[in-house]
C-alpha cells in the first residue's frame, strides 16, 4: 500500500504539467519558520517561498486580517471603490515614501506594469518617437515568466521555444555602470534592475553601483526601475534594498512578501511624474487592488514593521552569514549575502547543490539550489538566535560530510 505522500505524488505526476521539479517532501502545515510534512516531520524553511513568507508561515495577525476581510467582502473589481484600497495606498506610500502606487497580483504583472508605464512615459513626457522606446536590462536577470519578461531573459530554458519575442530591450552586464552609460541612448526609457540578483544566485553588485546607476538615469532622463520583489520588504535587512545605497528609484516593484505569503499581491510604487501617464482604461486587473488583498497586505506590512522583522533580518543575517562562513570544509567556495538573503557557493567538484539540498532535508532543513552550485539560504525574517545556531549545526554536519 503506497503511503498518502506517495499517492499524492503520483497524482501530481499523472495530472499536473511538469514545469517544476520539487524536492521530495510533501508539506501540509506551517508555523513561523517551521513546516511539517505528512509524516509529522518538522523542517526549517530556508527558502520562504522565494521570500514570499518573510513574516513566517501562517502569521496569526495576517491570518486574522484575511479571515475577517474574507467574511465581509473579497472582490468588487475596480469598477467600484472599496473601503480598503485607500487605506492600503496611504499606508504603503507612507511606509515606502512613495507618492503613488498601482496594485497588481503576481510579481510578473508588476514588472509588466512598470514596463508599460516606462514606455508611455517615454513617449508622453520624454518625447521618444513612437515605438522607439528602449529599456535596458541586465544579464542574469529574473523578472518573471510572462512572454514580454522572458523576451529579455538570458536564461536559455526560460526562453527556448517561446519566440517570437517582444522587442525594445537591451541587455548589459550586471554590476557594470560603465556599460549602462554606454547603452543609454536618446530613446532609452528605463533601466530595469534587481538591487541584488536573486534567482541568479544572490549576486551582489559592486558597492556604489546603484548610486551610479541612479545618477546616470537622472542625468540622461531615464527611469530607474528597481525590481525589489525579492529583495524588498526586509529581506536584506532594510525595508527596501535601495536604502543600502541611499537612493530612490523612479519605479519600485514589490510583491511576494507584500501579502506575507497568503495571497498574490504586488505593486508598482512611483512618483507622480511616471505614474501620472496612466489614464482610465489604459491598464488594469480584475483582482488588482481587491479588498481582501488590501486587508491582507496592510497587516503584512504592519507586522513586518511592528514586530521588528527588518532589524531582525539584519541581526540574524549577520549571525547566519558569519556562522556559515566559519564552516571550513573545502566544499564551500564563498558565503555571500545581505541580511537574510544568503547564498553558499559550492565547489563545482562537490557534485552540485541539489545533492546538498537532499542531505539538508534529511537533517530537517529545506533549501533550494539555484543553478548548479549555489545553495540559497533565505529563512523567514522571524528566525531567532537559537534557531540560527541549530541551523548552523546542521549545515556544518552536511557540508562536513561531503
Ligand atoms: C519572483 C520574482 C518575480 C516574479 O514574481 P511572480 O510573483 O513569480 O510573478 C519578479 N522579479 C523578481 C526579482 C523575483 O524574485
Amino acid at each position: 500500500m503506497p503511503t498518502l505522500s506517495q499517492q499524492l505524488l503520483a497524482k501530481e505526476a499523472k495530472y499536473g504539467a511538469s514545469n517544476y521539479k520539487p524536492l521530495d517532501v510533501m508539506l501540509c502545515r506551517g508555523e513561523g519558520v517551521w513546516v511539517w510534512d505528512l509524516d509529522g516531520k518538522r523542517y526549517l524553511d530556508c527558502l520562504s517561498a522565494y521570500s514570499a513568507v518573510n513574516q513566517g508561515h501562517c502569521h496569526p495577525r495576517i491570518l486574522a486580517a484575511l479571515t475577517e476581510q474574507a467574511s465581509r467582502l473579497t472582490l468588487t473589481s475596480r469598477a467600484f471603490h472599496n473601503d480598503q484600497l485607500g487605506l492600503f495606498y496611504e499606508e504603503l506610500c507612507t511606509l515606502t515614501r512613495s507618492t503613488r502606487a498601482l496594485p497588481m497580483n503576481s510579481g510578473a504583472e508588476a514588472v509588466e506594469t512598470a514596463l508599460k508605464v516606462a514606455r508611455k512615459w517615454a513617449y508622453q513626457v520624454k518625447g521618444v518617437p513612437a515605438d522607439q522606446a528602449e529599456i535596458i536590462v541586465c544579464d542574469g536577470n529574473f523578472h518573471g515568466r510572462t512572454l514580454s519578461v522572458v523576451s529579455f531573459s538570458t536564461d536559455e530554458p526560460s526562453r527556448h521555444g517561446f519566440g517570437p519575442f517582444t522587442s525594445g530591450f537591451r541587455i548589459i552586464p550586471y554590476g557594470d555602470a560603465d556599460a549602462l552609460e554606454a547603452a543609454i541612448t536618446r530613446n532609452t526609457a528605463a533601466f530595469l534592475v534587481e538591487p541584488i540578483q536573486g534567482e541568479a544566485g544572490v549576486i551582489i553588485p559592486p558597492a556604489g553601483y546603484l548610486a551610479r546607476a541612479r545618477a546616470l538615469c537622472t542625468e540622461h532622463d531615464v527611469l530607474l526601475i528597481l525590481d525589489e520583489i525579492q529583495t524588498g520588504l526586509g529581506r536584506t535587512g532594510a525595508l527596501l534594498a535601495e536604502e543600502h545605497e541611499g537612493i530612490e528609484a523612479d519605479l519600485t516593484l514589490i510583491g511576494k512578501a507584500l501579502s506575507g505569503g497568503f495571497y498574490p499581491v504586488s505593486a508598482v510604487l512611483s512618483h507622480d511624474a511616471a505614474m501620472g501617464v496612466l489614464k482610465p482604461g489604459e491598464h488594469g486587473s480584475t483582482f488588482g487592488g481587491n479588498p481582501l488583498a488590501c486587508a491582507v497586505s496592510r497587516m503584512a506590512l504592519k507586522v513586518l514593521v511592528e514586530e521588528g522583522m527588518i532589524e531582525n533580518s539584519a541581526r540574524m543575517g549577520r549571525r547566519l552569514q558569519d556562522g556559515l562562513a566559519a564552516i571550513q570544509t573545502g566544499v564551500v567556495r564563498e558565503v555571500r549575502g545581505r541580511g537574510l538573503m544568503i547564498a553558499i557557493e559550492l565547489d563545482p567538484a562537490a557534485g552540485g547543490a541539489r545533492r546538498f539540498c537532499e542531505h539538508l532535508r534529511d537533517q530537517g532543513i529545506l533549501c533550494k539550489e539555484t543553478h548548479t552550485n549555489t545553495l540559497r539560504v533565505t529563512p523567514p525574517l522571524v528566525i531567532d538566535t537559537d534557531t540560527v545556531d541549530w541551523a548552523l549545526d546542521r549545515f556544518s554536519r552536511v557540508l562536513s560530510a561531503a
